[in-house]
Parts: C-alpha cells; sequence; structure tokens
C-alpha cells in the first residue's frame, strides 16, 4: 500500500481542494521534504484571483517552502536524509541564450522549470532545483522564516540593481513583504536615509520597525512633493517601487533626483501603459530598470543575510496556519489584513 498525504489543490481561480494523494517519490538527483513551512505569497493569491501564465490547473498548489529531506534520489550527494533545507522553485537551464549571457533570471526555459505543490505535507524537489537552489537551512532560523528565502532571492537581485552607495537617500515604495525587505537591504548595503511611502498606518509603522528612517503616507499628502521637500528639492538618489500600479510607477519615475537609479520592481498587468514626463529621462540622465525574479546566486546570498540576520523576516509573518486554512489566508493577505502566513502542515486542524 502506498503511503498517503494531504494536499492543496489548485482547481481553478477562486478554486482550491484539499487531496489525500501519494507521498511522492524522488527521482535520480532529487529530493523528497517534509515540509515544515510553505509562506503565502502575492503570486498564489494573483493566481488564486484570476489566475496566472505560470499556473496551469488543475495543479499542486504553493511554491515557498522550508522543511526536512525525507528521501534521497540516485546520486544526491549534497543533502542526507533529516537535513533541514530551504529553497526556492525554479532553476535556470544555464544553456540557453541568456543564461550564457549571466542573465539567469531570463532563462528561455524557465516557464518549464517552475515547480509547486508546498501547501502539502511532502513535496518532490526536482533535479535542477535540488542541484542550484536548495540550501541547508541554519539552526537557529525558523523554517517559518527560512522559507521566505524565494522572495527575499527577488528583492536581493532588486537590490543589486540599485547601485545604492554609502550616504544615499533612497525612496521606497509599497510597504509589503517586497519594501519591508528592501528597506532593510538598503541599510544593510549603505544608505543613510530610507523613506518608505506606503498607506496604511499599521503597514507603516512595519516599515519603521525594520529600519525604515521615515515614514510617509499618501493618504497624508503627495509623496513626491514629500521627498523633495526632504531632498533639497532634489529627489531621492535611489526609487525602488514594490507597490504595483501605473501611478507609483510614473511617480518613483518623477521621484529621483538628476543622475538617479529607479527601479520598477513590481510587475504590472499585460498592456499597462505608464506616463510620465520624458525630459526627465533625457536631461537630468535617469536610469530606470525593470527586475525579475531571481538567480542561484541571488538565493546564496539570500540564505546568507537570513542566516545573519541582516534581514529580519519575523516582522512580516502575521502567524502560522494549518493545511485547511490556505484559502483563508489567501482571502485575508487580500483584504490587507495579513503580510504572509506560514501554512505549518504539520500542524493540527482546528
Ligand atoms: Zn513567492
Ligand atoms: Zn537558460
Amino acid at each position: 500500500m502506498t503511503a498517503t498525504m494531504r494536499g492543496v489543490y489548485f482547481l481553478e481561480p477562486g478554486k482550491l481542494e484539499m487531496r489525500e494523494v501519494p507521498i511522492p517519490e524522488p527521482a535520480a538527483g532529487e529530493v523528497v521534504i517534509k515540509v515544515e513551512s510553505a509562506t503565502t505569497c502575492g503570486t498564489d493569491l494573483k493566481a488564486f484571483r484570476r489566475g496566472h501564465k505560470l499556473f496551469k490547473p488543475p495543479m499542486p498548489f504553493g511554491h515557498e517552502y522550508a522543511g526536512y529531506i525525507s528521501a534521497i534520489g540516485q546520486g544526491v550527494t549534497k543533502f542526507k536524509v533529516g537535513d533541514a533545507v530551504m529553497g526556492i522553485n525554479s532553476a535556470p537551464c544555464n544553456e540557453c541564450y541568456y543564461c550564457k549571457r549571466g542573465k539567469q533570471q531570463l532563462c528561455t526555459e524557465l516557464e518549464g522549470r517552475f515547480n509547486f505543490g508546498t501547501y502539502a505535507e511532502y513535496a518532490r524537489i526536482p533535479s535542477y532545483i535540488t542541484a542550484q537552489n536548495l540550501h541547508h537551512k541554519p539552526a537557529h532560523l525558523p523554517f517559518t522564516e527560512a522559507s521566505f528565502i524565494e522572495p527575499l532571492s527577488c528583492a536581493v537581485l532588486c537590490a543589486s540593481y540599485t547601485g545604492v552607495q554609502l550616504g544615499d537617500t533612497v525612496a521606497i515604495i509599497g510597504v509589503g513583504a517586497q519594501g519591508l525587505m528592501q528597506i532593510q537591504l538598503m541599510k544593510a548595503m549603505g544608505a543613510s536615509r530610507v523613506i518608505a511611502i506606503g498607506r496604511a498606518k499599521g503597514r507603516l509603522e512595519r516599515a519603521k520597525q525594520v529600519g525604515a528612517d521615515d515614514i510617509f503616507s499618501s493618504l497624508d499628502g503627495d509623496p513626491l512633493d514629500y521627498v523633495r521637500s526632504q531632498t533639497e528639492g532634489r529627489g531621492a538618489d535611489v526609487v525602488i517601487e514594490a507597490a504595483g500600479t501605473p501611478e507609483t510607477w510614473s511617480q518613483a519615475m518623477m521621484m529621483t533626483r538628476k543622475g538617479g537609479t529607479i527601479i520598477q520592481f513590481s510587475g504590472l498587468p499585460g498592456g499597462t501603459q505608464v506616463s510620465f514626463d520624458a525630459t526627465h529621462l533625457h536631461y537630468d540622465e535617469i536610469t530606470m530598470k525593470g527586475v525579475f525574479h531571481t538567480t542561484p546566486r541571488m538565493v546564496e546570498l539570500a540564505a546568507e543575510v537570513l542566516s545573519s540576520g541582516k534581514v529580519t523576516v519575523k516582522p512580516l509573518l502575521d502567524g502560522e496556519v494549518p493545511l485547511s486554512k490556505v484559502e483563508d489566508s489567501l482571502i485575508r493577505m487580500h483584504r490587507s489584513e495579513v503580510i504572509k502566513v506560514a501554512v505549518v502542515p504539520s500542524m493540527p486542524e482546528m
């Protein structure tokens, strides 16, 4: 008789289902982990609400994870059964045009190399991920924080694009999970002053808690005027847009000083048009960059900053729930009641 486990499946937008399925077995190069924490993510919420091009339902759901290795496939030498691990859910091919040019985040094979199914008692980790993007979890780091490694690795790639210098003023628009990690990375990389811009006061308080020097609510006025008033009219040296609206994209552009850099971190729906004053880009020598996804090196760095405590994700975590509460947690995220929740499959159902 095959042993079974419980796992949450995504059937169609708005519809999840708990299934009893066989515990996966690892093929060569793969491992199976006993999931100790699978954090909820904005991408899961997007897929659940309106579908997502990377999600092809019906399919196992959940992609962030940390846990114990419960079985290893032939040829795996880096890990043994019982090891505590954390990882992300994709890995590049290292052979395509972009990978060879050091842009693994743009890998043309990426779409077929995503792995899902961490809202489950056990999850299979494909060989390419096991080899490149699975790491040992340090003993002092709780599983519920270790499973932040995926979103944090995206934040680290973003931070690496900013070119932030000692003494810089950085404005970060958006105080969701990404904004709150960016604040900490910018401080760790030498920014003197980080201004966090958001709406809800509660979120802005968390920004303060993780190290923002200054907070501003767009409910209290125009963030653009505010940032200029704090920088002798110049604008910020670096601006990171992590709120995800066309308005904040243009706001980020105009908030940047001459010669400054903007990172447009948040993705907008296909076909979205954004407008800004083109003279600012040209005459003021603005650098505007998009950033997508992550690379194995950034995952390594994310493991390092999590382990060393340079970034603390605890203030971003709004509790732990059992497997049956995935849908409920996504709805609470949508209502902005929580930032992220750790789904802990071993937690007894209430
Ligand atoms: Zn995620
Ligand atoms: Zn590639």
